[in-house]
């Protein structure tokens, strides 16, 4: 990434440096040191596979609450006109937002805040009964201009880099396969990102999040009729995978297909309504998740 105006946060230019920032920068710097004294422990990512870049940082984080480690990778897009607007106002303390990573589009990484410490990315959000996510997640933001500014397909140089961080994060935090999410998935009724054109399929078969399988297993075949015919049935199946119970059937119906039958949303097709592939796809995910459907 060319160099922009959030990097001169590293310097200490724009973003006083508060006792805050200092036991930030010290555990940083703690962080790395034992990191080049004993290695991450872990061998399938390389330096040439992700260059982390940890000379900028953003102020904006807290202490994870009870002292959990995170169990979920939190996927987003930048939604700003570009990297460098985005980066700003990650590192703006004003802001009161950050993430753990920022993924540019030609695979660029840069660490903003130590996978300890509670990132604030999420806002309200839900999953499988969790209410504070920020305190149970790592928090990702690839660029992208979004829905908003110009929404584009995610550059491969950069998916490969989100697939190596996703490697990394998952063999040293332990994240089970299942609980690599977007952003869409844990506040569906606010957000829509990183979107129908992130390649989840993608993720999914090198282990980071679950993909359904999209062929109808003979003994599906009357639960899933039963699934799509009643919104609220479909709903309830929705909660069980993990969705928040306390939004609407169409809203919670919409963030699945954009997660999981992206075509639906690609093509506009009546994207909050639940149809027999739809059931197929949930069916399976719950299957796969062993959650029981009867
Ligand atoms: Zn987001």
């Amino acid at each position: 990434m060319a160099a922009c105006g959030a990097d001169k946060a590293s310097t200490a230019k724009t973003v006083p440096v508060t006792t805050n920032n200092m036991a930030f920068l010290k555990n940083l710097i703690a962080q790395h040191l034992l990191k080049l004294l004993f290695g991450s422990g872990q061998k399938n990512v390389t330096k040439e596979d992700m260059k982390k870049d940890t000379t900028t940082y953003s102020p904006n984080f807290d202490e994870r609450a009870n002292g959990q480690s995170p169990s979920i990778v939190l996927l987003h897009y930048t939604g700003m006109r570009t990297a460098c607007e985005a980066l700003e106002r990650l590192c703006d303390p004003n802001a009161k937002v950050s993430a753990h990573y920022v993924v540019d589009e030609d695979g660029h990484v840069r660490a903003l805040v130590v996978e300890d410490k509670r990132a604030w990315h999420a806002g309200l959000s839900f999953w499988g009964g969790e209410r504070d996510i920020n305190s149970a997640s790592i928090g990702i933001e690839i660029v992208n201009p979004g829905h908003e500014f110009g929404y584009r397909v995610f550059p491969q140089a950069q998916i490969d880099a989100v697939i190596a961080l996703c490697a990394d994060i998952k063999a040293r935090q332990n994240i089970p396969t299942d609980r690599f999410l977007a952003h869409s998935d844990v506040s569906p009724a606010r957000k829509t990102d990183p979107g129908e054109l992130f390649p989840w399929e993608e993720l999914a078969a090198k282990g980071f999040g679950l993909w359904p399988s999209a062929q109808e297993r003979e003994e599906d075949k009357q639960a899933a009729s039963e699934l799509c015919a009643d919104p609220e049935v479909f709903k309830s199946a929705l909660v069980k995978f993990g969705y928040d119970p306390d939004v609407r059937a169409d809203i919670l119906t919409t963030a699945f297909h954009r997660h999981f039958c992206p075509d639906k949303i690609l093509q506009g097709a009546s994207p909050h309504v639940p149809n027999e592939d739809s059931a197929v796809r949930l069916l399976s995910l719950l299957r796969q998740k062993g959650v029981r459907t009867a």
